[in-house]
């Protein structure tokens, strides 16, 4: 393929995705397959000899499409958002097309500077204290410092913060291994349970209120019983929107139990993040942030940015970069004094180029367009919220504070489960479920840009002809 047959093709595709999105609703939003569909679908064997492209892209809809649930459908409501946006999708056609390796600061210089800089936009956008920010003005001030990271998501930012905690701890010396430990509420996301599990750190499920938000004192009593019992406390990760019903924990108790045992604290975000850009949500979700020593949040979950992009910021960049230094002729380069090289920020080597959706998006939106996005979302689920709380057949699992709605039939589980699966069976709409001490509920969200009241009225709709 030359380039002149990449600009022929590469036009026919900008085509094929702009109509693939401007006749998204008339497709059903998940398909009806068995796994293992696609041995029917593909050769078992790969081709010798070249393919035409007139072929390949006859075998987009049937091959491909024909078996994908839709993220981005007006009528899916599942799991959490996740992002879309044309200046994403563009900017990963560059980054693919560069095709750099930004390990090092000398491998993409500025791969790993634009990558500073949106760390350091996103974190004011979304008002993280300035000692987390890498460009500050008042750095001197401060006797450690911090900065941020884009990886491909929460999961290994919690495990890569867990590590240098588990790292810090040991290098004090004279520590059992299997002594220490590490806490979480029973509500965390399950990736915080399987990081621990690969760091091989004993992991504490600490006890929700009736809010389902954990609490300083029951993080205290437990770490309490732990240190009695001869244990070395680590780390703890809160979160601020739990993914089964969006709780928060309480961060400011939290860090004050966290400061006065030592122990790292990390804030999981990942959907709620997001909602931080607009003051009335800042104000309060980020009570206790002084005390945090780590932050993550997904940008491609709820701020229009295409999946791959979650972010990591540190109170002290040097604390994470030195945990896991290993210092090899072949990485090294003149300017490692002066450069970050985010290899020693991450568990892999190779990284994308990825702050180059963030820099096309923000600028191409600029913050209050996406500020009115997280608005929007939050509206439309207060709209569906309304609908549910008029039908008295229905009740509320929680209040939403964001956008998410955690609604159920009154009466028993089984109910609903056959609720959900009838829902689900039309095709028509995609919803998720989820269970808290015994009680199982639907998960409702907006989640592609394309959603309008309509489609929330029409989602309504569909649920109520579900009821047997
Ligand atoms: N943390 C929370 C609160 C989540 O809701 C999720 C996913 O929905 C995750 C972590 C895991 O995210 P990731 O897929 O980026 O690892």
């Amino acid at each position: 393929m030359d380039t002149e047959e990449f600009r022929k093709v590469g036009y026919r595709m900008i085509d094929y995705v702009a109509n693939y999105f401007e006749n998204l609703k008339e497709r059903n939003v998940t398909p009806p397959l068995e796994p293992g569909f696609m041995r029917q679908r593909v050769p078992t064997t790969p081709n010798d000899d070249p393919e035409e492209w007139d072929e390949i892209f006859n075998d987009i809809e049937d091959v491909v499409m024909d078996g994908m649930t839709h993220w981005h459908h007006p009528n899916f409501h599942a799991y959490f958002p996740t992002g879309h946006s044309w200046s994403c999708v563009l900017a990963d056609i560059l980054s693919t097309s560069i095709g750099c390796i930004g390990f090092t600061w000398e491998s993409a210089p500025s791969c790993t500077e634009l990558e500073m800089s949106m760390v350091d936009w996103v974190g004011q956008m979304i008002g993280l204290p300035k000692e987390f920010l890498f460009l500050n003005k008042d750095n001197e001030k401060f006797k450690q410092h911090g900065g941020g990271i884009i990886q491909t998501s929460a999961s290994e930012c919690t495990l890569f913060t867990l590590l240098t905690a588990k790292r810090l701890k040991l290098n004090e010396g004279n520590i059992n291994e299997s002594d220490l430990v590490c806490y979480t509420s029973e509500q965390a996301h399950s990736s915080v349970q399987k990081a621990a599990m690969l760091a091989n750190v004993l992991m504490r499920m600490v006890k929700t209120d009736e809010n389902d938000s954990m609490r300083g004192s029951s993080l205290e009593q437990v770490i309490e019983e732990d240190v009695r019992n001869g244990l070395k406390p680590i780390y703890t990760c809160a979160t601020l929107g739990t993914t089964a019903s969006c709780s928060f924990d309480d961060l400011e108790e939290i860090g004050m139990v966290c400061k006065k045992y030592g122990i790292w604290l990390h804030v999981d975000a990942a959907f709620a993040g997001s909602a931080l850009i607009c003051p009335e949500y800042h104000s309060w979700m980020s009570r206790g942030f002084d005390l945090m020593t780590s932050f993550c949040f997904n940008p491609h979950k709820w701020m229009l940015i295409n999946f791959d992009c979650s972010m990591l910021w540190v109170r002290d960049k040097d604390v994470l970069t030195k945990a896991f230094v290993v210092d090899p002729a072949y990485l090294k380069h003149d300017n490692q004094a002066l450069a970050v090289d985010y290899r020693h920020w991450q568990i892999g080597l190779g990284r994308r180029f990825r702050s180059l959706k963030l820099w096309f998006t923000i600028r191409r939106l600029g913050v209050k367009q996406i500020q009115e996005w997280i608005r929007l979302t939050i509206d439309l689920g207060k709209q569906f919220e309304a609908m549910v709380k008029k039908d008295d057949r229905f009740e509320l699992y929680n209040d939403a504070k964001l956008s998410l709605v955690c609604f159920r039939l009154k009466g028993s589980n089984e109910k609903n489960e056959i609720l959900y699966k009838k829902v689900n069976n039309t095709r028509k709409i995609f919803i998720s479920q989820s269970k808290i001490k015994d009680v199982y509920f639907l998960r409702f969200v907006t989640c592609s840009r394309l959603t309008k009241i309509e489609d929330i009225e029409f989602a309504w709709n569909v649920i109520q002809t579900c009821i047997e």
